[in-house]
């Protein structure tokens, strides 16, 4: 009987990691039976036994963070990689990617890449400004630059920690993981494409081990719609909002159309980043019209 962490699911094979020996185990499909309904997914902590070559899961610790796109539980971060530029800065994905994060209660670290490109002192203070805001209402935020190793900090948080590491295609994230763990040897865009095939052959969620951490590699979290969510989780979500909301005139303000909000007054006076109050009322609209479907 040994203690392990589910790291990688293929065609219904799971790869056990052992906490002890740190050997690893492939559970075959046969070997697996179902827990009480519920099916191993990898950053599963598992009880297995292993027999002749094979491995069979017997009990699925409790997860504390579960979710369906990827497939994967218990992450209690997730690095949002976004580029300064090329391609540019976009905080409509940014704070998409927040709302989510936040509804499935994974700590963001917000990763701000190729810093390296930024040449001129108006075009670092634009930038310098939107991640002080996303500090100052409590993010974590990162500067990298893979072409400047500069990721130190970004390895650190890595450290001991189960985590995902996201965001849109071309930012980064493949450099920065193989700048941290040369071994990875995880394909970069500027090889795929010389290729001519996609980066990711086959589409599969894994934890990679990386700096006595576990990270894994995706794209995104479905279709980044607000799976499941309704306004009111969409304005919890939006944590300076939800920290104000009690200042407002009215219990439950949904901060669109309510008189004396306070939220509508803090973006008035620009305490409030106007970006992120104008992604808000889109988010908004976005559950609306999906429950009329
Ligand atoms: P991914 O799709 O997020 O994994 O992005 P990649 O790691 O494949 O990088 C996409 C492109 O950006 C490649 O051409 C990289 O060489 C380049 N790149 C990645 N990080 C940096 C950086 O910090 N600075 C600069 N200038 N280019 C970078
Ligand atoms: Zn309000």
């Amino acid at each position: 009987m040994g203690k392990g962490l589910i790291t990688c699911l293929i065609a219904g094979q799971y790869t056990i990691y052992d906490l002890d020996d740190k050997t690893t185990s492939i559970a075959k499909p046969r070997g697996i039976f179902r827990i009480k309904g519920v099916s191993p997914k990898v950053g599963d902590f598992v009880e297995y036994s292993k027999n002749a070559g094979d491995a069979t899961i017997t009990k699925i610790e409790k997860r504390t963070t579960d979710l369906v796109r990827p497939a994967i539980c218990n992450i209690s971060l997730a690095f949002v990689v976004f580029s300064v530029k090329e391609p540019e800065l976009n905080l409509n994905l940014l704070d998409r990617f927040i709302t989510i994060l936040e509804f499935y209660r994974i700590t963001p670290i917000l990763v701000f890449n190729k810093w390296d490109l930024l040449k001129t002192d108006s075009e670092i203070n634009e930038v310098t400004k939107v991640i002080d805001y996303y500090k100052h209402i409590g993010y974590t935020t990162i500067i990298t630059s893979a072409k400047d190793n500069l990721l130190n900090e970004l390895s650190d948080h890595m450290k001991n920690n189960i985590s995902v590491i996201t965001g849109q295609s071309g930012v980064g994230k493949s450099s920065l993981l193989n700048i941290i763990d040369p071994e990875l040897e995880i394909k970069t865009n500027d090889i795929s494409k010389a290729l001519n095939r996609g980066k990711h052959t086959t589409r599969h969620v894994e934890l990679l081990p990386i700096n006595n951490g576990w990270v894994a590699d995706t794209p995104g979290f479905g279709t980044m719609e607000f799976i499941d969510m309704n306004e009111v989780d969409i304005s919890h979500s939006f944590i300076e909002f939800f920290e104000h909301s009690s200042s407002c005139k009215y219990n439950g303000c949904l901060h669109i159309n309510e008189p004396h909000c306070k939220i509508k007054e803090l973006v008035n006076d620009s305490e409030i980043l106007k970006s992120r109050y104008e992604n808000y009322l889109q988010f908004v609209e976005e559950v609306k019209n999906k429950r009329k479907w």
